[in-house]
Order: C-alpha cells, then structure tokens, then sequence
C-alpha cells in the first residue's frame, strides 16, 4: 500500500516544553508533503527527524494562535534561501497573508511561487481536490476563527482478473466498463458476476485534523468513520469549565467525539503546560474510546 504517514512535529498547547514543541505535523499523504500548522521550531523539528520539508508543497493552517503559526517566517525564508523554484499554497482562515508580510515583506517577492488560499472557518467545504485525495474543512469551535482538516484518500479503480478476461474473453471495452464498475455481460448476453471479475482495492484511508476546539459533536458528524483522529485535549475532565472557557476540550471530550464519529484511532495532543506527564491523559480518553494514544514529538502513525 502507498504511503500515508503522519509525523507529530509539536504536541505543546500555548508554550514549548523540554519535549515538546508547539502544534505541527508533518503529512505524508500518498505522493504528496504537507505540513499542518507551524509552530515555533517547526523546520528545526522536521530537520533533526529528517523529513524531506523542501517537499513540502500545501501548507495548512488552522487558526491564528501564535502556537500554530510562529514557524512560518522562518520556513518560507528558509525555502527563499535555499533557492526553491516549487509553488507553494497555503490555507488558512483570513488575515494570515498580512500578518506574515508584516514580518518577512510582500510574498510575491519571494522566489518561487506562493498561493494564498483563504478558507472559511463557518461551513466545510473540499479545498484541494487532486487526483488521488481530497482536502475537506472542518469547522471549529475556539476563541478565534478555525478550523480543523479531513485529508481522504479517494476510491481506487479495481483490478481486472486477468483469468476473467480470458475465460470471458473480455473486449478493451468490455474491461473499461468492469474497471468502472459498470456491468458486463458474455457472449450469450448473460450478467458476468462482478465478483468473478474485479478485484477491489483496500477501502480509501483518512485523516483529521482537529485543533483547536472545545467539544462540538458536529465535529464528530464531519469527521464520521474515519481511520485516524487527532483531537485537542489541553486539559483533563477535571479543568472541563477551563476548557470550554478558553475555547478547548478534555481528554474525556475528544473520547467522546472518536467514539461519535467511529473513529479508527485517536491521537491526542496540545496539552497544556501545566502537566508533566500525560499518561493520565490516555488513561481518562480510554474509559471511553479504548484506541487512544496521548502523543510525543517525533511519533510516526502510518494509516
Ligand atoms: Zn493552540
Ligand atoms: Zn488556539
């Protein structure tokens, strides 16, 4: 199967630990290097853990909390310098573009070509539609505009047995229209059982991306079956009130919503400071949803 890997670059809320860095990740998706939020240190982090982040060709941004947007300048002056020549977009909620510009000048200065693609944090909508996947929004719920991504594999066309073809002696046609999944039928004009002559492929594999946000269970409707969920926990259920008032949610709420949403796996991250180890993060997530894993920096998930 081709790949479709996911890195933990940062796992911190607000501020950087010893071990942790504030929000990133790092998505290899099929053939493609995307990178979602940019924390402070982030091109470091992707560096020391070797990944190739020249590749890096769609950039997601989430909201304009510093601890998901401070290693922006720093990676597209960096690309500026090593001369990159590949188109770069960026998504994210409005205002991002001026505020970067504020720091590093006019990006259509810079030497390769970057896209600014404003997402609307009220509604969803696919964003990025290729050949392979599709990039879909998530709306949040936080303290500012955001908003979360559903990265989905698309279905793939089945294989043809090659026996089938043979034993039915099937035409140019007659194997597009089964690759199609149309209906094919023999010489006598009889149905060919499409059992007997496709092979489907593994099932289309996702991933969502949702930080920052209080509890939403419309969040859980968006994101329904998916193979691998990262959900915020900043904070155990014991600091819930803290939670919704700062705009984030529990270990116990991002549970929850995994369990809504029959969510394959769940990730945990942006924890708060405050708390020095956070295995009672996965302890209190897996009363409810038993697949849950409080993540470090560096971690590698495949899906
Ligand atoms: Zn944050
Ligand atoms: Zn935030």
């Amino acid at each position: 199967m081709e790949l479709i890997q996911l890195t933990i670059l940062g796992s911190s809320s607000a501020v950087p630990t010893q071990t942790r860095n504030t929000s990133a990740q790092f998505l290899q998706f099929l053939h493609h290097s995307l990178l979602i939020d940019c924390g402070e240190s982030s091109i470091h982090r992707m560096i020391r853990l070797g990944l190739p982040y020249d590749r890096i060709e769609y950039i997601f941004i989430s909201h304009l909390h510093t601890d998901h947007i401070l290693g922006l300048p720093g990676l597209l002056s960096s690309f500026a310098l090593k001369n990159r020549s590949k188109p770069l977009t960026i998504f994210s909620p409005q205002g991002l573009q001026e505020l970067l510009e504020s720091w590093i000048g006019p990006t259509d200065e810079l030497p390769y070509p970057l896209s600014w693609q404003i997402v609307d944090t009220q509604k969803s909508a696919v964003i990025l539609d290729k050949k392979e996947f599709t990039v879909e929004t998530i709306p949040l719920f936080h303290r500012i505009p955001t908003a979360g991504y559903l990265f989905r594999e698309k279905r793939k066309k089945p294989n043809v047995r090659k026996e089938a073809i043979e034993k039915f002696h099937l035409s140019i046609d007659q194997i597009k229209a089964a690759k199609n999944r149309q209906p094919i039928h023999d010489s006598q004009g009889q149905p060919i059982d499409s059992q007997e002559v496709i092979v489907e492929p593994p099932p289309p594999r996702s991933y969502a991306y949702c930080s920052d946000t209080m509890y939403a269970p419309s969040v859980a409707e968006k994101v329904k079956g998916v193979n691998l969920l990262y959900h915020e926990a900043t904070y155990l259920d014991e600091l819930k009130d803290l939670a919704q008032a700062r705009g984030h949610a529990t270990a116990l709420e991002a549970a929850q919503i995994a369990q809504q949403a029959q969510a394959g796996k769940l990730l945990l991250g942006h924890f708060s400071t405050r708390y020095k180890d956070v295995q009672s993060f996965e302890t209190e997530a897996q009363t409810v949803f038993a697949n849950t894993v409080a993540v470090e920096d560096g971690d590698v998930y495949d899906i």
